[in-house]
């Protein structure tokens, strides 16, 4: 957990180039793409460059680039116009809660209305 990339991580890849994605935004220490399976009209996963495998492992160990990655969910949603009518950002953490990728992302998604409580 040191943050370092690793070797199978899909995340690792996409953050390095090395596995293509559609970017629509990149810092210094995030890369924000679309999802491959959109959910929504607006379907973006925004990710620390670092490898931490969820959301609160990343908080914990780097506050910094946490903050980084919201910032930068905040801001796909205006870029897509859907920070009028809301939008989503969501950390799914453990596979009993629909994780798939254990590389911390979070998904920003607009879009259209969303119920609560979600499925
Ligand atoms: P989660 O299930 O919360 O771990 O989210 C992982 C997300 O990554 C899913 O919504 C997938 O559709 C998405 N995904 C998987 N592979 C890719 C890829 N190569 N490019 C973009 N999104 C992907
Ligand atoms: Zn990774």
């Amino acid at each position: 957990m040191t943050g370092e990339p690793q070797a199978d991580c899909l995340f690792c890849k996409i953050a390095s180039g090395e596995v293509p994605a559609t970017v629509v935004r990149e810092t210094a220490t995030t890369v924000a793409f679309r999802d491959i399976n959109p959910q929504a009209p607006t379907h973006v996963l925004v990710i620390p460059r670092v490898h931490y495998p969820d959301a609160g492992t990343l908080a914990a160990a780097e506050p910094a680039v946490a903050a980084d990655v919201l910032r930068e969910a905040a801001a796909v949603a205006v870029d897509d116009k859907t920070d009028g009518s809301g939008y989503r950002i969501v950390f799914n953490t453990g596979a009993g809660a629909g994780q798939t990728v254990f590389h911390a992302h979070a998904h920003v998604l607009g879009g259209r209305g969303f119920n609560w409580p979600p499925g």
